[in-house]
């Protein structure tokens, strides 16, 4: 339609220009939708594969980085000479489990859940 427009009045430049910026705008989103669609599909698939905190498994303190660190499921049975009475991954900064759930995710151990009464060498109290 505009095109009939421009070649019936070629003085009248306001319809094709109108044209040429639709087409602009068109291209524009067509080549920021074709470069991001990667992205958001890889954003979506990673969060798809990502485990949900509660499918993660209860780390063991017999696991090899666990016994570097001195894990133990129940914090008033450490005997690491860095144990400080009271203190356990509860009350640890990087404990991410809900306030009063009895295990949780780790920083520390991001493939596990640790005990809430738990504690690890790695603590370090919640500020
Ligand atoms: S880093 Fe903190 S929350 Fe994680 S196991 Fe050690 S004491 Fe517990």
């Amino acid at each position: 339609m505009a095109r009939i427009f421009s070649l019936s009045f070629p003085h009248a430049t306001v319809p094709a220009m109108s044209h040429d910026a639709s087409r602009r705008r068109f291209l524009t989103i067509a080549v920021v939708a074709a470069a991001t669609a990667p992205v958001a599909l890889h954003s979506l698939n990673a969060e798809a594969a990502a485990p949900a905190p509660a499918a993660l498994p209860k780390l063991s303190p017999t696991d090899a980085t666990a016994k570097a660190l001195g894990y133990v499921e129940d914090a008033t049975k450490a005997k690491h000479a860095a144990f400080k009475p009271g203190s356990d991954c509860a009350n640890c900064n990087f404990f991410k489990g809900a306030k009063g759930a009895a295990s949780g995710p780790c920083t520390i151990f991001p493939k596990n859940t640790v005990v809430a009464k738990g504690w690890c060498s790695a603590y370090a109290k919640k500020p």
